[in-house]
């Protein structure tokens, strides 16, 4: 009988990494999902810890891991990834990013399996070109407020090309721009459960600065799809994935109000620091490549994703 394919999740029981092992269940891999809880939920990975292919550790990844047989894929997805969430963790979110890359990095090495990085779209932190192609180097700030989590994706990729280039490890790099769907924490503080659970419960929206920034928002099933076109094929360079779709923070406010059919009125609340003007993938090698594209708009993601937290 042929072995099945192995893949290692870490940050299994957030938001992506969940939605990640579900998908490659169904695909047929044996996956060994890994977790601290510091921003998941047991929630989340509760279905699948019936499943005999599913096996998971709750372990911190900035420590060293261990992994018993083969492994064909090692899938690095830890990290606080909510601007809330890592303002409060921000020496917890650079050394995932930095020791717990390192780790499954090592892990990747030994097991000569592939890796692949959750990068983000904060790499180019306040983009001073637009829209955002992977040649660009981007403008952070690193000794800003965000710092944390834009500067330790910077050192993982920076220290996955050099796996790379010195271990010629299979190396891959997804550049993640704001992606959105059912199993976010409806409290991470990101906009869209923000939104959601505002309108749900008759509160005010609130919207930081004027709401004329942009982002472009992606629904999680196409993101899921992205990466595993990304896991067949051998790719070192980063990729955008993302739905290039832009809309300002104030349109999204009446999108989500006219959805849930809510009059809840807006409330403007001061900009956080370093806060993004604009941001919008140039999705154009990831269509070339991966023969891939977003297939789901925003308004009927965001009807599943607030018929789910309706449910909660
Ligand atoms: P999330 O907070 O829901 O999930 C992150 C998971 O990683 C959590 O379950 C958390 O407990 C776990 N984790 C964090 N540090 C850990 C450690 N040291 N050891 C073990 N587990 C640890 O966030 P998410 O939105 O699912 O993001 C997942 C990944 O995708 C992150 O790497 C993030 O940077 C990247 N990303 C996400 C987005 C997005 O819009 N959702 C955009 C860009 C990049
Ligand atoms: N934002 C907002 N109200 C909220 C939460 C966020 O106006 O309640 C804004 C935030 O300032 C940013 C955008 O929405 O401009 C997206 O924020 P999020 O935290 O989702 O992710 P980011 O793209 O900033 O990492």
């Amino acid at each position: 009988m042929k072995r099945k394919k192995v893949a290692v999740v870490t940050g299994a029981a957030g938001f992506i990494g969940s939605h990640l092992c579900e998908r490659l269940l169904q695909e047929g891999f044996r996956v060994v999902g890994v977790d601290n809880f510091i921003t998941g939920s047991k929630k989340n990975i509760v279905p699948f810890l019936r499943d005999r292919d599913f096996i998971f550790l709750e372990h911190n990844v900035t420590k060293y891991l261990r992994i018993q047989g083969h492994v064909d894929f090692c899938l690095h997805f830890a990290s606080p990834a909510s601007p809330v969430d890592y303002l409060e963790y921000p020496i917890q979110t650079l050394k995932v990013g930095s020791l717990g890359t390192h780790n499954v990095l090592g892990l990747a090495k030994e097991k000569k399996s592939k890796f692949l990085l959750a990068s983000t779209s904060e790499v180019y932190g306040d983009p001073l070109v637009h829209p955002q192609k992977e040649e660009y180097w981007g403008n952070v700030n690193p000794i800003g407020l965000r710092g944390c989590y834009d500067e330790s994706k910077r050192f993982a990729e920076a220290l996955t090309m050099a796996y790379h280039r010195e271990h010629t490890i299979d190396t891959q790099i997804v550049r993640i721009f704001n992606t959105y769907g059912p199993r976010m924490r409806m409290h991470d503080g990101r906009v869209v459960p923000n939104f959601i659970y505002q309108v749900l419960h008759h509160k005010p929206l609130t919207v930081y600065g004027r709401g004329t920034q942009t982002r472009s928002f992606c629904y999680i099933d196409d993101l899921i799809e992205g990466i595993l076109h990304m896991m067949r094929l051998r790719i070192h360079s980063p990729i955008n994935l993302g739905n290039p779709h832009e809309f300002t923070i104030l349109q999204l406010a009446h999108l989500v109000t006219a959805l849930s059919k809510s009059k809840q009125r807006i409330v403007f609340k001061p900009l956080p620091q370093d806060d993004p003007r604009q941001r919008k993938p140039d999705i154009s090698k990831a269509k070339k490549l991966l023969k891939w594209a977003p297939l789901i708009e925003l308004e009927e993601g965001l009807r599943r994703t607030i018929d789910w937290f309706r449910v909660l």
